[in-house]
């Protein structure tokens, strides 16, 4: 494989454990991984000018629904409350098809990319008109991004007393016979990987206790990782508290949905005690701060997660519920929505990115990423800090506080995925225009 230097970084963000930041450096990149940092280095592969650019590991998100970027801003949803919002979106969603997850999966990818995101997790629950998690594994590959899918699923309809309309549900046998498929056929373990395969039941509320059980047997007995929505707003305790007789945190822990193979997203809600149970079982969390303020959920409390040792990591979450999905902003909110609730000091610009890149990768299982070390994966996110955002800023590597949103280069295992601001890896306009009539079709036939 080519090598690639960058040369000259104004800046580099390290996060390795040390939190060095280093400047004047160049990163040598070859065979996907950081070969070597330092001063004066030469290579024998292209050459990127970083004398502008502040340097990061490639951001991680670990909470999205790719599909969503297909319904943003539906006019019935934009002002509802989390289960309101989902009736709107049901009847849409469930219009859907292979050609709606492919394209708006590029998007979804598309649009992380761009704001500096080199690994993704997806949350998958529904597939009507014959998708599947295939879909979107195929459009990663073509974006380029790292790509933790999971197979997510529902199986409780509005006959059963559930939410979803039954057109969207499956039986719960068939739900794990796929889980085995989609893992089987595209899980990768190894170190470096491109795609792992998680295991997520939409939420404690949408599924029966037994498929969470099974859900947790069949995670682990292949060796992935297990994910759902927990303890999101009020109305979601007051549900677990009514149908199950105990906090979520509880019920997570009663059917083996707690370890350092789980993460759970949202948690807006945990309690002193579930926040002790996540630190001690080294559960991770996907922190959605856009998702909490644009649906009313409330303020996570991040800052008593990071201080008692939880893993937390951010999400865009589903850009129906976003509306955007722009990583760097998530990393941006997460600093201010904890100021908001505990003052100016609660969040440093530097501990937010931490979050956003070491932080995710933690969350995913991924000690090969996340960091700016040798040996590690070359994920690397180049900030130009030349232009108008961080003008007359007087710490350009404070990035969250005055800096670029979209990156100017993004390395992915080595490869360029973002190219002077704009996708490398395939035709983005194209897609773009496709989105926009598949988005128009679904308009016209509610
Ligand atoms: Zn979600």
């Amino acid at each position: 494989m080519s090598e690639i230097l960058v040369k000259n970084a104004q800046t580099v963000l390290t996060m390795n454990d040390a939190g060095q930041e280093l400047s004047g450096v160049d990163i040598r990149v070859k065979d996907g991984k950081i070969a070597e940092i330092g001063r004066g280095l030469e290579s024998s592969g292209a050459v990127i000018e970083a004398s502008e650019c502040v340097v990061t590991p490639g951001l991680v998100n670990t909470h999205h629904h790719l599909y969503q970027t297909l319904t943003r801003a539906v006019p019935g949803g934009q002002d509802a409350l989390l289960f309101g919002w989902l009736k709107t979106l049901y009847p849409i969603w469930a219009r859907f098809g292979p050609e709606e997850m492919y394209v708006s999966a590029q998007i979804g990818l598309a649009e992380l990319a761009l704001s500096g995101c080199s690994m993704s997790s997806d949350h998958l629950y529904l597939y009507p008109g014959g998708a599947s998690l295939d879909d979107t594994i195929h459009a990663a590959h073509e974006v380029g991004l790292r790509f933790h899918p999971t197979r997510g699923a529902m199986s409780i309809g509005e006959s059963d007393g559930g939410l979803p309309p039954d057109s969207l549900v499956e039986k719960e046998a068939a739900i794990l016979e796929d889980c085995i498929r989609v893992i089987d056929r595209f899980h990768d373990a190894r170190e470096g990987a491109m795609v792992r395969v998680g295991v997520a039941p939409c939420s404690p509320f949408s599924v029966s206790r037994e498929l969470m059980r099974d859900a947790a047997l069949l995670a682990r007995d292949k060796g992935v990782m297990l994910h759902t929505h927990l303890a999101e707003n009020d109305e979601d305790i007051a549900y677990s508290e009514a149908q199950f007789g105990c906090r979520p945190g509880q019920y997570a822990e009663d059917l083996g949905w707690t370890g350092d193979d789980v993460w759970h997203a949202h948690c807006v809600k945990l309690d002193a005690q579930e926040i002790d149970l996540f630190s001690k079982s080294g559960t991770g969390v996907a922190h959605c701060p856009c998702s909490n303020c644009r649906l009313g959920s409330g303020i996570a409390p991040v800052r008593q997660m990071r201080d008692a040792g939880v893993k937390v990591g951010l999400g865009v979450d589903g850009s129906a519920s976003n509306d955007a999905g722009l990583l760097i902003d998530e990393a941006r909110q997460a600093m201010l929505l904890q100021r908001v609730s505990r003052g100016a000091d609660a969040m440093s610009a530097r501990e937010a990115l931490w979050i956003a890149t070491r932080g995710g990768a933690e969350v995913l299982g991924r000690p090969d990423c996340g960091q700016i070390t040798v040996g590690k994966r070359a994920d690397l996110a180049l900030w130009d800090v030349s232009g108008i955002e961080a003008a007359g800023s007087w710490d350009k590597a404070a990035i969250l506080l005055a800096g670029p949103r979209r990156v100017r280069h993004l390395l992915v295992e080595g490869r360029p995925v973002v190219r002077d601001f704009q996708i490398a890896t395939f035709d983005l306009s194209e897609a773009i225009v496709k989105q926009n009539r598949l988005a128009l079709r679904l308009a016209e036939t509610i």
